[in-house]
Protein backbone atom coordinates (compact mmCIF):
# COMPACT_ATOMS: atom_id res chain seq x y z
CA UNK A 1 0.00 0.00 0.00
CA UNK A 2 3.02 2.41 0.60
CA UNK A 3 3.10 2.80 -2.93
CA UNK A 4 -0.25 4.56 -3.39
CA UNK A 5 0.06 7.81 -5.49
CA UNK A 6 -2.48 9.91 -4.44
CA UNK A 7 -3.65 12.75 -7.17
CA UNK A 8 -2.92 16.32 -6.64
CA UNK A 9 -7.03 16.79 -6.13
CA UNK A 10 -7.71 13.71 -4.20
CA UNK A 11 -9.39 15.55 -0.98
CA UNK A 12 -10.52 18.94 -3.37
CA UNK A 13 -13.47 20.40 -1.29
CA UNK A 14 -13.74 17.49 1.33
CA UNK A 15 -13.60 18.26 4.76
CA UNK A 16 -12.28 16.35 7.05
CA UNK A 17 -11.39 16.56 11.40
CA UNK A 18 -8.44 14.71 12.58
CA UNK A 19 -7.98 14.22 16.43
CA UNK A 20 -4.56 15.04 17.65
CA UNK A 21 -3.56 17.21 14.84
CA UNK A 22 -1.07 18.75 16.56
CA UNK A 23 1.61 16.31 16.56
CA UNK A 24 3.19 12.83 15.21
CA UNK A 25 1.07 11.04 12.84
CA UNK A 26 -1.84 13.53 13.04
CA UNK A 27 0.15 16.34 12.48
CA UNK A 28 1.40 14.82 9.08
CA UNK A 29 -2.21 13.47 8.20
CA UNK A 30 -3.15 17.22 8.19
CA UNK A 31 -1.06 18.56 6.16
CA UNK A 32 -0.58 16.00 3.45
CA UNK A 33 -4.92 15.87 3.34
CA UNK A 34 -4.30 19.93 3.15
CA UNK A 35 -2.04 19.52 0.23
CA UNK A 36 -4.41 17.37 -1.35
CA UNK A 37 -7.19 19.85 -1.17
CA UNK A 38 -8.62 19.25 1.77
CA UNK A 39 -10.13 21.86 4.70
CA UNK A 40 -8.95 20.28 7.49
CA UNK A 41 -10.67 20.63 11.14
CA UNK A 42 -7.76 20.51 13.53
CA UNK A 43 -8.62 18.90 17.21
CA UNK A 44 -6.31 18.54 20.00
CA UNK A 45 -5.91 19.60 23.10
CA UNK A 46 -2.30 21.66 22.90
CA UNK A 47 -3.56 25.08 20.84
CA UNK A 48 -0.14 26.23 20.25
CA UNK A 49 1.03 22.87 18.33
CA UNK A 50 -2.39 23.44 16.68
CA UNK A 51 -1.78 26.53 15.69
CA UNK A 52 1.56 25.93 14.04
CA UNK A 53 0.06 23.05 11.88
CA UNK A 54 -2.44 25.86 10.98
CA UNK A 55 0.46 28.17 10.03
CA UNK A 56 2.35 25.97 8.07
CA UNK A 57 -1.09 25.37 5.66
CA UNK A 58 -1.70 28.76 5.24
CA UNK A 59 1.54 29.23 4.53
CA UNK A 60 1.58 26.59 1.98
CA UNK A 61 -1.50 28.15 0.02
CA UNK A 62 -3.52 24.94 0.66
CA UNK A 63 -7.07 25.55 1.94
CA UNK A 64 -7.67 27.79 5.68
CA UNK A 65 -8.29 24.75 8.34
CA UNK A 66 -10.43 25.21 11.74
CA UNK A 67 -9.25 24.93 15.26
CA UNK A 68 -11.10 22.10 17.85
CA UNK A 69 -9.00 23.12 21.07
CA UNK A 70 -10.28 19.69 22.48
CA UNK A 71 -9.26 17.69 25.51
CA UNK A 72 -10.49 14.03 25.32
CA UNK A 73 -9.86 13.27 28.23
CA UNK A 74 -12.22 16.17 29.91
CA UNK A 75 -14.78 16.01 27.15
CA UNK A 76 -18.27 15.10 27.53
CA UNK A 77 -21.36 13.60 25.09
CA UNK A 78 -22.60 17.03 25.02
CA UNK A 79 -19.11 18.32 23.52
CA UNK A 80 -19.16 16.15 20.62
CA UNK A 81 -22.84 17.20 20.07
CA UNK A 82 -22.25 20.89 20.19
CA UNK A 83 -19.00 20.27 18.07
CA UNK A 84 -21.33 18.60 15.23
CA UNK A 85 -23.78 20.96 15.46
CA UNK A 86 -21.03 23.40 14.89
CA UNK A 87 -19.83 21.27 12.20
CA UNK A 88 -22.91 20.75 10.35
CA UNK A 89 -23.68 25.05 10.75
CA UNK A 90 -20.36 25.70 8.95
CA UNK A 91 -19.41 23.09 6.59
CA UNK A 92 -22.64 21.29 5.42
CA UNK A 93 -20.99 18.17 5.88
CA UNK A 94 -18.11 16.05 6.75
CA UNK A 95 -16.26 13.81 4.41
CA UNK A 96 -13.87 12.38 6.88
CA UNK A 97 -12.90 11.74 10.26
CA UNK A 98 -9.62 10.39 11.65
CA UNK A 99 -9.35 9.28 15.14
CA UNK A 100 -5.81 9.60 15.43
CA UNK A 101 -5.55 10.94 19.41
CA UNK A 102 -4.59 8.46 21.49
CA UNK A 103 -2.36 7.76 25.00
CA UNK A 104 -0.09 5.26 25.74
CA UNK A 105 -0.51 5.02 29.61
CA UNK A 106 1.98 3.33 30.77
CA UNK A 107 3.67 -0.05 29.92
CA UNK A 108 3.53 -1.83 33.48
CA UNK A 109 2.77 -5.30 34.61
CA UNK A 110 -1.23 -6.17 34.93
CA UNK A 111 -0.96 -6.29 39.09
CA UNK A 112 0.51 -2.43 38.46
CA UNK A 113 -2.49 -1.21 36.48
CA UNK A 114 -4.34 1.61 38.40
CA UNK A 115 -7.80 2.72 37.78
CA UNK A 116 -7.04 6.25 36.84
CA UNK A 117 -4.81 5.20 34.15
CA UNK A 118 -6.92 2.45 33.00
CA UNK A 119 -9.77 4.79 32.90
CA UNK A 120 -7.68 7.71 31.35
CA UNK A 121 -6.37 5.52 28.41
CA UNK A 122 -9.91 3.84 27.94
CA UNK A 123 -11.75 7.94 28.08
CA UNK A 124 -9.21 8.86 25.32
CA UNK A 125 -8.32 5.75 23.56
CA UNK A 126 -12.27 4.12 23.44
CA UNK A 127 -14.95 5.84 25.25
CA UNK A 128 -14.32 9.48 23.40
CA UNK A 129 -13.83 8.41 20.07
CA UNK A 130 -17.17 6.14 20.06
CA UNK A 131 -19.20 9.25 21.12
CA UNK A 132 -17.49 11.54 19.06
CA UNK A 133 -18.40 9.15 15.90
CA UNK A 134 -21.84 9.00 17.39
CA UNK A 135 -22.44 12.63 17.21
CA UNK A 136 -20.34 13.12 13.48
CA UNK A 137 -22.64 10.88 12.12
CA UNK A 138 -25.53 12.61 10.45
CA UNK A 139 -23.07 15.63 9.42
CA UNK A 140 -20.88 12.69 7.51
CA UNK A 141 -24.19 11.36 6.34
CA UNK A 142 -24.56 14.42 4.37
CA UNK A 143 -21.10 13.68 2.45
CA UNK A 144 -21.14 11.74 -0.94
CA UNK A 145 -18.84 8.85 1.01
CA UNK A 146 -17.36 9.85 3.95
CA UNK A 147 -14.05 7.82 5.39
CA UNK A 148 -13.56 6.95 9.11
CA UNK A 149 -10.52 5.87 9.57
CA UNK A 150 -9.60 4.65 13.35
CA UNK A 151 -6.19 3.81 14.55
CA UNK A 152 -5.06 0.52 15.93
CA UNK A 153 -1.96 -1.04 16.96
CA UNK A 154 -0.23 -4.63 16.63
CA UNK A 155 -1.17 -5.24 20.11
CA UNK A 156 -4.88 -4.75 18.52
CA UNK A 157 -5.27 -7.82 17.64
CA UNK A 158 -2.65 -9.57 19.44
CA UNK A 159 -2.10 -9.26 23.79
CA UNK A 160 1.71 -8.35 24.30
CA UNK A 161 2.91 -8.96 28.30
CA UNK A 162 2.71 -4.86 29.92
CA UNK A 163 1.36 -3.14 27.16
CA UNK A 164 -1.98 -3.60 29.71
CA UNK A 165 -4.79 -0.98 28.95
CA UNK A 166 -3.25 0.37 25.86
CA UNK A 167 -3.32 -2.69 24.13
CA UNK A 168 -6.94 -3.61 25.69
CA UNK A 169 -7.85 -0.45 24.39
CA UNK A 170 -6.54 -0.88 20.77
CA UNK A 171 -8.57 -4.34 20.89
CA UNK A 172 -11.56 -2.20 21.23
CA UNK A 173 -10.74 0.43 18.63
CA UNK A 174 -10.86 -2.48 16.23
CA UNK A 175 -14.54 -3.95 17.58
CA UNK A 176 -15.32 -0.29 17.13
CA UNK A 177 -14.60 0.20 13.46
CA UNK A 178 -16.24 -3.80 12.93
CA UNK A 179 -19.41 -2.60 14.69
CA UNK A 180 -19.83 0.38 13.15
CA UNK A 181 -18.76 -1.00 9.44
CA UNK A 182 -21.07 -3.88 10.11
CA UNK A 183 -24.16 -1.51 10.80
CA UNK A 184 -23.35 1.35 7.95
CA UNK A 185 -22.46 -1.56 5.33
CA UNK A 186 -25.33 -0.78 2.87
CA UNK A 187 -24.43 3.08 3.29
CA UNK A 188 -22.37 6.02 2.18
CA UNK A 189 -20.08 5.47 5.04
CA UNK A 190 -17.23 3.29 5.54
CA UNK A 191 -14.98 2.75 8.49
CA UNK A 192 -11.97 0.94 8.66
CA UNK A 193 -8.35 1.19 10.77
CA UNK A 194 -5.02 1.56 10.06
CA UNK A 195 -2.38 -0.16 12.34
CA UNK A 196 0.32 2.58 11.24
CA UNK A 197 3.73 0.13 12.62
CA UNK A 198 6.27 1.54 14.16
CA UNK A 199 6.68 5.52 13.91
CA UNK A 200 8.81 8.11 14.63
CA UNK A 201 6.99 9.66 17.18
CA UNK A 202 6.90 10.93 20.93
CA UNK A 203 4.65 8.14 21.69
CA UNK A 204 7.33 6.21 20.27
CA UNK A 205 10.05 7.22 22.03
CA UNK A 206 8.08 6.70 25.22
CA UNK A 207 7.38 3.27 24.66
CA UNK A 208 10.62 2.26 23.76
CA UNK A 209 13.44 4.50 24.75
CA UNK A 210 16.16 3.22 23.93
CA UNK A 211 15.60 2.87 20.17
CA UNK A 212 17.23 4.80 17.70
CA UNK A 213 14.27 6.71 15.99
CA UNK A 214 16.19 6.81 12.78
CA UNK A 215 15.95 3.10 12.08
CA UNK A 216 12.00 3.82 11.82
CA UNK A 217 9.59 5.00 8.76
CA UNK A 218 8.52 8.66 9.75
CA UNK A 219 4.69 9.68 10.12
CA UNK A 220 5.33 11.44 5.94
CA UNK A 221 6.60 7.94 4.75
CA UNK A 222 3.24 5.98 5.88
CA UNK A 223 0.88 8.55 4.17
CA UNK A 224 -0.04 6.67 1.21
CA UNK A 225 -2.36 4.62 2.96
CA UNK A 226 -4.00 7.20 5.20
CA UNK A 227 -4.73 9.06 1.83
CA UNK A 228 -5.92 6.17 -0.05
CA UNK A 229 -8.37 5.38 2.45
CA UNK A 230 -9.79 9.00 3.01
CA UNK A 231 -10.13 9.15 -0.45
CA UNK A 232 -12.30 8.06 -3.25
CA UNK A 233 -10.14 5.12 -4.37
CA UNK A 234 -10.94 3.62 -1.39
CA UNK A 235 -14.83 3.68 -1.51
CA UNK A 236 -15.39 -0.27 -1.20
CA UNK A 237 -13.11 -0.77 1.31
CA UNK A 238 -15.24 -1.27 4.32
CA UNK A 239 -14.38 -3.10 8.07
CA UNK A 240 -10.92 -3.76 7.48
CA UNK A 241 -7.34 -3.18 9.40
CA UNK A 242 -4.42 -1.93 7.06
CA UNK A 243 -0.76 -2.28 8.04
CA UNK A 244 0.66 0.50 6.98
CA UNK A 245 3.87 -1.45 7.42
CA UNK A 246 3.55 -4.53 6.20
CA UNK A 247 6.30 -7.21 7.17
P1 LIG B 1 1.80 11.21 19.48
O1 LIG B 1 1.83 11.00 20.95
O2 LIG B 1 3.01 11.70 18.78
O3 LIG B 1 0.58 12.13 19.09
C1 LIG B 1 -0.68 11.91 19.62
C2 LIG B 1 -1.54 13.12 19.44
O4 LIG B 1 -2.77 12.88 20.15
C3 LIG B 1 -0.91 14.38 20.04
O5 LIG B 1 -1.13 15.46 19.17
C4 LIG B 1 -1.66 14.54 21.34
O6 LIG B 1 -1.78 15.86 21.77
C5 LIG B 1 -3.03 13.99 20.97
N1 LIG B 1 -3.76 13.64 22.18
C6 LIG B 1 -3.36 12.82 23.17
N2 LIG B 1 -4.25 12.82 24.16
C7 LIG B 1 -5.23 13.67 23.79
C8 LIG B 1 -6.40 14.14 24.43
N3 LIG B 1 -6.74 13.75 25.66
N4 LIG B 1 -7.21 15.01 23.77
C9 LIG B 1 -6.85 15.45 22.56
N5 LIG B 1 -5.74 15.07 21.91
C10 LIG B 1 -4.93 14.21 22.54
O7 LIG B 1 1.35 9.80 18.91
P2 LIG B 1 1.54 9.13 17.45
O8 LIG B 1 1.47 10.17 16.41
O9 LIG B 1 2.69 8.22 17.53
O10 LIG B 1 0.24 8.21 17.42
C11 LIG B 1 -0.88 8.46 16.62
C12 LIG B 1 -1.76 7.23 16.65
O11 LIG B 1 -1.04 6.12 16.10
C13 LIG B 1 -2.18 6.80 18.04
O12 LIG B 1 -3.51 6.33 18.01
C14 LIG B 1 -1.24 5.65 18.37
O13 LIG B 1 -1.82 4.76 19.31
C15 LIG B 1 -1.08 5.03 17.00
N6 LIG B 1 0.14 4.22 16.84
C16 LIG B 1 1.36 4.82 16.79
C17 LIG B 1 2.51 4.05 16.59
C18 LIG B 1 3.87 4.66 16.52
O14 LIG B 1 4.85 3.90 16.40
N7 LIG B 1 4.02 5.98 16.58
C19 LIG B 1 2.43 2.58 16.42
C20 LIG B 1 1.08 2.06 16.50
C21 LIG B 1 -0.01 2.86 16.70
P3 LIG B 1 -0.54 16.66 22.41
O15 LIG B 1 0.30 17.04 21.25
O16 LIG B 1 -1.17 17.80 23.09
O17 LIG B 1 0.16 15.71 23.33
Amino acid sequence: MLDYNAPDDLLKDKTILITGAGDGIGKQAALSFAEKGATIILLGRTVKKLEKVYDIIVENGWPEPAIVPLDMKGATVKHYQDMATTIESQFGKLDGLLQNASVLGHLEPVTQITEDIFDEVMKVNVKSQFFMTQALLPVLKKSDNASVIFTSSSVGSKGRAYWGTYAMSKFATEGMMEVLADEYANSSLRFNCINPGGTRTQMRAKAFPAENPETLKTPEDIMPLYLYLMGKDSVKENGQTFVAQPK
